[in-house]
């Protein structure tokens, strides 16, 4: 295979807060891999919290070139366990990778991933829209702005979050999802989570700073919504770790190191009798393409990133009003309709 690496900056739609982090423009990397005249895609956005720059995906895509150049592409999977040694601690690098050896395998094998996996496309979940803090006038403004997608998902940890849900409640009937991002205590959780019921929300995404494993354990016994874990659920070892402290988790696959890990991780959760949502990072159609391969599997999905840019860089899977679709080439379907800066 050949290996490439590109640089784009994606502008927001809106500038995106959450309970730590405020963004207006997403930096991210595309890997390319070409073998016998197709190209597969993959991404890895940059990200503060997880200490992740464009510098340093470079550097570790970069040390595995030589790997990479002198591998031949059969079973994504193979390229994955070859490369994990390499880099365990960088799982967004190993990310995109992964998602572009899965592109590639499918252009290779003229069929979508999906299908290839043996999984069938006529009952697949609906995707959140998600509204990131700002003044609760911004947020109904961001709402109002979707206002026919059937699932939004709030994030909070804020001084107001009740009034932010009671004054989007008054906007719509659709579902609501809340994300605090860390951002409350065990105590609150368990207190907003009777009010939020009430105002019509589905689950509670990551209540508790990821380490606060006791208080997670009451948070679970005490909720009366359900809780997924996401800062708490990064790779495959920690689905083992959130069985008795949460109903579900939500898996990114630049957290776990791409399609290979998460479908890993999908099986261990189901075994363990927890729900399944993945998620996303505020990344292109490259990104989302890939997500969109694992729909079948779940029972919840937020792959809005590319909604929430101003513009896109890919072609692929589109995500409108909640309903994806696969378009009909081969691999993940991404083609990349935007020159980016080559790193590599
Ligand atoms: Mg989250």
């Amino acid at each position: 295979m050949q290996l490439r690496l590109w640089h784009y900056d994606l502008p927001l739609r809106h500038t995106f807060t959450i309970s730590r982090d405020s963004i207006d423009v997403q930096p991210t990397v595309i890997v390319e891999l070409e073998q016998d005249g197709k190209r597969g895609y993959g991404e890895a956005t940059t990200d503060r919290y997880y200490g992740v720059t464009l510098e340093s995906l470079t550097e570790a895509i970069g040390r595995c070139r030589p790997i990479i150049e002198s591998f031949t592409l059969g079973r994504p999977a193979d390229l994955f366990d070859r490369l994990l040694p390499e880099l365990d601690d960088h799982r967004f690098a190993l990310c995109a990778i992964d998602e572009a050896a899965h592109d590639l395998w499918g252009k290779l094998e003229n069929q979508p991933v999906y299908r290839l996996w043996e999984l069938e496309a006529d009952q697949l979940p609906l995707s959140n829209y998600t509204i990131g803090i700002d003044s609760i006038e911004t947020m109904v403004a961001k709402l109002r702005e979707f206002a026919d997608w059937p699932i939004f998902k709030i994030k909070l940890g804020t001084d107001r979050d009740l009034d932010i849900v009671r004054r989007l409640r008054a906007e719509t009937d659709a579902v609501f999802r809340v994300d605090a991002n860390c951002g409350w205590s065990a105590d609150e959780t368990i207190s907003n989570a009777r009010v939020l019921k009430e105002l019509g929300v589905e689950f509670l995404e990551q209540p508790l700073p990821a380490n606060e494993w006791e208080a997670m354990r009451r948070v679970r016994r005490e909720s009366v919504l359900p809780v997924f874990a996401d800062e708490s659920c990064q790779r495959e070892e920690d689905v083992a770790c959130c069985d008795g402290f949460f109903h579900g988790v939500n898996i990114k696959l630049v957290k776990c190191g791409g399609l290979t890990p998460a479908r890993r991780m999908i099986d261990a959760a189901r075994q363990r009798g927890l729900r399944v949502m993945v998620g996303c990072m505020t990344e292109s159609s490259v990104g989302i393409s890939a997500i969109a391969q694992l729909l079948p599997l779940l029972d919840a999905v937020d792959m809005d990133g590319a909604v929430l840019l101003a513009k896109d860089i890919a072609q692929g899977v589109t995500v409108e009003r909640g309903v994806c679709r696969y378009p009909d080439r081969p691999g993940c379907g991404v083609e990349l309709t935007e020159q980016g800066r080559q790193l590599l």
